[in-house]
Order: C-alpha cells, then sequence, then structure tokens
C-alpha cells in the first residue's frame, strides 16, 4: 500500500480527534485507583459531566462504550414485555429497537423517511392511542449520526407531556454531549447515554447515563437482569463515582483534561463553533448539489446537525468509492453509509476537537477527488464554506 503522506484529516462522525493535551494526559503508569490523587480526579470529573450534561441528578460512567450504557439504560428501568416506543430515525434507532427485542422488550416503531426529523405530533398520538398504559418507555436518539438529523428533544418532552403520559424518556446524545446542546434537567429526560469518543475528545471506553430521580424510582422495581450495569449500585455517594470492578483511571485522567478543555473554551462557545463549521459544510454542499453533486441528506433545514452531515449521493454513484479516495488519495478519513445507506451516503464529521482549515481541507479532499472520479458537482463548495466562515 502506498504510504499516505502528511497529516491525516480525520473527519469520522466518531470516534473524533483526540487533542494532544488529552492524549498526554492520559499517558501516565498506573496509580492506585482507591488513592486520592485519583479520587480527587473522579470527583473533578462528576462535576464537569453535570455541566456537559445539564443536570443536577445522578450521573454515572461505566468502562463500556455507548452501547453499553443503551443496555443500562434499558434494563435498570424496564420489564420483561414492557412495551417501548421507538421513533425511527435512522441505523441508530433501529440499533436500538434491536437491543429491546433481545431483551424480551415489545417494541412498538413509528416508521419514518431516514430522510426527514421525528415529528413529536406522532409520539404525541402513539402516545394518546395507548390507553392501557402498555408504553413504558420511549427510546429516542438525539442526534441520529447516520443522517445528520437533530431530534427536538423540547417538542418530544412537550408531546409526552400533552399526552399525559407518565412513560420514561430514555436518549441517547452519544453523538450530541458536548458538542450540541443537550439540556438533561430543562427537557425532563429520565436516562440518558452517552460516550467519551465523539464530543468529548476521548479514546473509546467510558459511557456515561444522566439518571432522573424518577428513573431511579423505576430502577427499584425494573426486572430486567444486571448487575455491573445497577443504576443503584453505580450510583455517587457523596460526590465520589463506584465501579464494580477496576476504575478506568487512564480514562478518567483523559476525560478530566477533556472537561477542563471544554471548560475553557465554554460550553456555548463549543456548540458555536459547532453550527459555524457545520454551517460552513453545509454551504459547500449546497454548492456541490446546485450541480446535480452530492445534496444534503436531511430534508428538515431545521433540524440539520451540527455535529455531522451526511450527503446523499447522486444516483448511479457510489459514496464508498468517493470516501475510498479520499482516503487513498488525500489522507481524509469520512464516515460510510450505514445500514441501508451503504453506498448511497457519506458522512463528514465536524465535532470534536476540529478548526477552520481541518473542515476546509476535509472539504477541499471531497472537491478534489469528486472532480478526479468524475463525479458531477457544482464548483466552488469550499470557497462558499470559506466565504461563510470568512463573514460568519
Ligand atoms: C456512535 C454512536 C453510537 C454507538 O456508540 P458506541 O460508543 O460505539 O457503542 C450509538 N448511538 C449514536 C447516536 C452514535 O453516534
Amino acid at each position: 500500500m502506498a504510504r499516505n503522506t502528511g497529516r491525516t484529516f480525520f473527519n469520522a462522525p466518531g470516534p473524533t480527534n483526540i487533542p494532544y493535551q488529552i492524549l498526554r494526559a492520559m499517558d501516565r503508569p498506573s496509580v492506585d485507583f482507591m488513592g486520592e490523587e485519583f479520587l480527587q480526579v473522579q470527583r473533578d470529573c462528576l462535576v464537569g459531566l453535570k455541566k456537559v450534561f445539564k443536570t443536577e441528578k445522578t450521573v454515572i460512567a461505566v468502562a463500556a462504550s455507548g452501547h453499553a450504557s443503551w443496555e443500562a439504560a434499558m434494563t435498570n428501568t424496564l420489564s420483561p414485555g414492557d412495551t417501548v416506543l421507538v421513533p425511527e430515525s435512522g441505523y441508530f434507532s433501529q440499533k436500538w429497537s434491536a437491543m429491546c427485542e433481545a431483551f424480551n422488550l415489545k417494541v412498538q416503531a413509528i416508521p419514518s423517511e431516514w430522510s426527514d426529523p421525528i415529528d413529536p405530533a406522532k409520539v404525541e398520538a402513539a402516545l394518546k392511542a395507548d390507553v392501557n398504559g402498555e408504553i413504558k418507555a420511549v427510546a429516542i436518539v438525539h442526534n441520529e449520526t447516520s443522517t445528520g438529523t437533530c431530534t427536538d428533544l423540547a417538542g418530544i418532552r412537550g408531546a409526552m407531556d400533552a399526552a399525559g403520559h407518565d412513560a420514561l424518556l430514555l436518549v441517547d446524545t452519544i453523538s450530541s454531549l458536548g458538542s450540541m446542546d443537550f439540556r438533561f434537567d430543562e427537557w425532563g429526560i429520565d436516562v440518558a447515554v452517552g460516550g467519551s469518543q465523539k464530543g468529548l475528545m476521548l479514546p473509546v471506553g467510558l459511557g456515561f447515563n444522566a439518571i432522573s430521580d424518577k428513573a431511579m424510582e423505576a430502577a427499584k422495581t425494573a426486572k430486567l437482569p444486571r448487575k455491573y450495569f445497577d443504576f443503584h449500585e453505580l450510583a455517587p455517594e457523596n460526590g465520589q463515582m463506584k465501579f464494580p470492578g477496576t476504575a478506568p483511571f487512564h480514562m478518567f485522567f483523559g476525560l478530566h483534561e477533556a472537561l477542563g478543555l471544554i471548560e475553557q473554551e465554554g460550553l456555548e462557545e463549543v456548540f458555536k463553533r459547532h453550527e459555524k463549521l457545520a454551517s460552513a459544510t453545509r454551504a459547500a454542499v449546497e454548492v456541490w448539489g446546485s450541480g446535480n453533486g452530492p445534496t444534503l441528506f436531511c430534508s428538515d433545514a431545521a433540524r440539520r446537525s451540527n455535529s455531522i452531515t451526511s450527503l446523499a449521493m447522486p444516483d448511479g454513484f457510489d459514496a464508498n468509492e468517493l470516501r475510498e479516495a479520499c482516503a487513498d488519495n488525500s489522507n481524509t478519513v469520512l464516515g460510510g453509509g450505514l445500514g441501508k445507506l451503504d453506498g448511497r451516503v457519506f458522512r463528514i464529521g465536524h465535532l470534536g476537537d476540529m478548526n477552520e482549515p481541518m473542515m476546509i481541507g476535509a472539504l477541499s479532499a471531497v472537491e478534489i477527488n469528486m472532480a478526479r472520479l468524475g463525479i458531477p458537482h457544482g464548483k466552488g463548495g469550499v470557497s462558499a464554506a470559506i466565504d461563510y466562515l470568512a463573514s460568519a
């Protein structure tokens, strides 16, 4: 294989670029995980995590990826045979449904076109129709990483309240936490699921849950089996997080640094930076699409994600071919289409430790390789992104 020269433009929608400060913070010998140095780091992390989740409620971490924290959300709050309402948003909502089924939960899906955002009115109608109270939870993806669509969680909460339904609201915020606004307490969420390798800029290896009082109460009677993931065993005491085994302390040294970087920039500034880079990306795609090139996959301009953009390929052209050309010729890593979107969609991640020239570099790789492969597109997408950034 030819050597890939120069720096890598890593624009996968997760995992994301890991800042050198975080790598340095993790590059250390083992410490006593019951010792005061680590315990203090962990207490600080809990305080920082609560700010990122925007919650005063319970926050726990496990040594795992986000999938495990989905499992925790489900097994702590539900019993075999319970019905879970899953509004379809894309590949990740499907995976969540599959996990429900694996645990003998009944899935009531709300089918949708993946290009459309979840409609809160459909959630309200499904809950109103549930006169016998069979639905115990609504499981929803905040930022659907396969489609680049952001769910209106305030709208979903409003729909649940309007229906007067007391189902729990379980939310996957894996690709929005630390990159797009998420308000656990204000939006009345019961269990949120997060992971370390996206907006938090860490290696994969920590899964998070924020948990409402109502969900902690539900965990007292929910009958699905769990042990490592038990909310009541993991719930922090006196500001100290608990681990059933060895605490993943290297991850916590990294998390401490990540939360410090977010604090230094300011959480709201982090969101604004993501919005700016996403808007620049969208400006480029609009130009490409105007010349029969790739278009924005998400149909609703108001709900396009600020952490990842999905692009639909023009008919007859393979998204993977373009993605591989970007990797092989331009040392630029993009995401592929997931599930039924394989080959039809590619994804540009703009979340995590990212800046303007990195974004322009990745967009340039796409434009150069579209030209090389003879993929139709409007010329000047990168210029439009630069113009957007210069005027923003
Ligand atoms: C990345 C991602 C996941 C999977 O998380 P892992 O940490 O890889 O288990 C789940 N949901 C969404 C929305 C994601 O973006």
